[in-house]
C-alpha cells in the first residue's frame, strides 16, 4: 500500500521504518530542511558532535529507544550520572538527586521533609492510579505533602513550567514525573541527531521516499484514497494519492489541514486541548554557566527563566570545539512578551539575572572577575510550536487516539504520550505502534 506519513520527526521516522519493513511504500513529508522535529541538531565546523537545539537526554528506563536503537544496529547510547539541582530565594543551589540530598535541604523542618518524602516514594512505587485523574497537581501536592511543601517547593516549579495554567495541571503530571525520572541520564554519541541521520539512512536504504523542506497544506478525500497537497519552498504547488495516511504533526496543525476529511463535530473536540510553545536560548561560553551543576531547576520568582541546562557538565566541551554549552529554556504562550524579541533582546533581558548567578557561585574566589557576558561567544535561540500539551482535564477527555473516524487515516503525535511527558522514547513506541495497526 501506498502510505503518507506526515512529519519527520522521531514518530515518523520510526513508523516510515518499521512500515517499509512491512513492504509498505512509503513517503515522509517534512517540512523543515533537516529530518528530526524537535529533537534536530546543528553543528559548528569546529564542533565534532551535533548539539539539540533543545536540551535531551534519556532516562534509564527509556527502554523503547534504547530497544529499537539496537534492533537497527545503532549502538551509540550511553549512561551518566550527572548533578540535578535547584536553585532557591537566596541563589544557593542545592543538589536534588538522592533522598539525603533532600534532607539536606534548608528552608523545610524535618517533619515536612518526611511528609513529602514518604509522598515522593508512594509516587515512585505506585501504579497509574485513576485518582490522579480526579485532582490537580496542586490539590494533590497540598493535601498528601502539605500546604508548606507546595509554597516552598512546587509552586515555582509549577508556575515555570506551566505559566497561567499551573493551577489546573491534573496530578497525574507529578505521577508521571516522579515515576519516571532516573538518576542516570543517557546520551548519545554525536548528539541525539545522529540517531535521526542513522535512521534516515536505513530508510534511504528501504526506499523510502523521503521529501524535506515540504510543507502539507492540505488533505482531501478522493474515493479511497487521500490526496496531500503542499509544496517545496518556493515551489509550486504538487499533490500525491495514497491509500493510508500517519499524520505525526502536532494536533492544531493535522486539524487545519483535515477539515474536508473530518466532521466539525470530531474537529472541536481537539480546539478543547491547549499548548505551550518551547523556547530556548543556547549559550556557548569560554567559562561555564553553572560550576558542577546539569539540570537546574529555578525555583524563585526572581529569576525568570524556567531552568538551566549546563550541557558541558554531562557531555565533554572536546565534542564543541572546547567551548560549553548552556541552555535556558521556557514554555509559553505565543504571545509572551519573550516569544516576540529577537535573538539579541532576549539575552538582553536574560543578561543581569545569569550575571547573578554566575557571580553567585564564582565570587568566592578572591579578585576572581566576574562578568559572563564576556565569556559568551556564541547564541542560538529554537522556538518549537506546541511542543508542551497542558495535561488538564479537557485534555484527558479531548485528546487523540491512534484511530480516526476517516478510514485508513491515523494519528500518532505526542499528544499521545499521556501520562508521560512528551520525549524521544515515546515517539519510537508510537511510530512502532502505529504502524503494528497497518
Ligand atoms: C524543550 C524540549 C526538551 C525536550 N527534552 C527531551 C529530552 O530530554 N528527552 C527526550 O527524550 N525528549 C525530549 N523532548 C521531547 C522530544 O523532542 C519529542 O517528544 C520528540 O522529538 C517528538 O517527536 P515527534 O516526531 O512526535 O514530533 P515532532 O518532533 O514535533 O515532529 C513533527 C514534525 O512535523 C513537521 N511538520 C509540522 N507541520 C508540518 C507540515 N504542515 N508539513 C510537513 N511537516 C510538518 C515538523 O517540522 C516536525 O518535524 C523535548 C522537547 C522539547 C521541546
Amino acid at each position: 500500500m501506498k502510505v503518507a506519513v506526515l512529519g519527520g520527526g522521531i514518530t515518523g521516522l520510526t513508523a516510515a521504518y518499521c512500515l517499509s519493513k512491512k513492504n509498505h511504500q512509503v513517503t515522509i513529508f517534512e517540512k523543515s530542511a533537516i529530518l528530526g522535529g524537535l529533537a534536530v541538531g546543528f553543528k559548528q565546523p569546529n564542533w565534532k558532535w551535533n548539539l539539540e537545539m533543545a536540551y535531551h537526554h534519556l532516562f534509564a528506563n527509556d527502554y523503547d529507544i534504547i530497544k529499537f536503537a539496537k534492533e537497527i544496529g545503532f549502538n551509540k547510547i550511553f549512561f551518566k550520572s550527572p548533578q540535578t539541582a535547584s536553585l532557591f530565594n537566596d541563589l544557593t543551589i542545592h543538589p536534588m538527586d538522592t533522598p539525603i540530598d533532600f534532607l539536606k535541604l534548608p528552608y523545610l523542618d524535618l517533619f515536612n521533609k518526611f511528609r513529602a518524602g514518604s509522598v515522593l516514594a508512594f509516587l515512585k512505587l505506585s501504579p497509574f492510579l485513576s485518582l490522579y485523574e480526579k485532582q490537580t497537581s496542586e490539590e494533590f501536592i497540598k493535601k498528601t505533602m502539605g500546604k508548606t511543601i507546595w509554597i516552598r517547593l512546587w509552586q515555582e516549579l509549577f508556575r515555570k513550567k506551566f505559566g497561567d495554567y499551573a493551577g489546573i495541571i491534573l496530578a497525574s503530571f507529578i505521577w508521571a514525573r516522579i515515576n519516571k525520572r532516573t538518576k542516570n541520564l543517557g546520551y548519545i554519541e554525536g548528539g541525539f541527531q545522529s540517531f535521526i541521520d542513522y535512521l534516515a539512512k536505513e530508510l534511504t536504504g528501504l526506499r523510502v521516499n523521503v521529501l524535506t523542506s515540504y510543507e502539507v497544506e492540505q488533505i482531501n478525500k478522493q474515493k479511497n484514497k487521500y490526496k496531500i497537497t503542499g509544496h517545496f519552498e518556493r515551489s509550486e504547488k504538487s499533490s500525491e494519492a495514497f491509500d493510508i495516511v500517519v499524520s505525526t504533526l502536532p494536533t492544531p496543525i493535522m486539524a487545519k489541514l483535515t477539515t474536508n476529511i473530518f466532521s466539525e463535530k470530531y474537529l472541536e473536540k481537539f480546539s478543547k486541548l491547549k499548548y505551550l510553545h518551547a523556547l530556548t536560548l543556547i549559550l556557548e561560553s569560554k567559562e561555564p554557566l553553572l560550576k558542577k551543576t546539569y539540570w537546574l531547576n529555578i525555583s524563585t520568582l526572581q529569576i525568570p527563566i524556567m531552568g538551566i541546562v549546563q550541557h558541558t557538565n554531562f557531555i565533554d566541551k572536546k565534542n564543541y570545539g572546547g567551548n560549553h554549552i548552556a541552555y535556558l529554556g521556557w514554555y509559553l504562550k505565543r504571545e509572551d512578551k519573550l516569544m516576540q524579541m529577537n535573538d539579541k533582546e532576549l539575552l538582553d533581558f536574560v543578561m543581569p539575572h545569569l550575571e547573578k548567578i554566575f557571580n553567585f557561585q564564582f565570587s568566592i574566589f578572591k579578585n576572581y572577575e566576574t562578568n559572563f557576558k564576556k565569556q559568551i561567544s556564541n547564541f542560538y535561540t529554537f522556538r518549537g510550536p506546541f511542543a508542551q500539551p497542558i495535561f488538564d482535564k479537557d485534555f484527558v477527555k479531548n485528546k487523540p487516539g491512534f484511530i480516526t473516524p476517516a478510514k485508513n487515516f491515523y494519528i500518532a503525535n505526542l499528544d499521545m504520550t499521556y501520562p508521560y511527558d512528551r520525549g524521544t522514547n515515546y515517539a519510537v513506541k508510537l511510530g512502532k505502534q502505529v504502524a503494528e495497526m497497518i
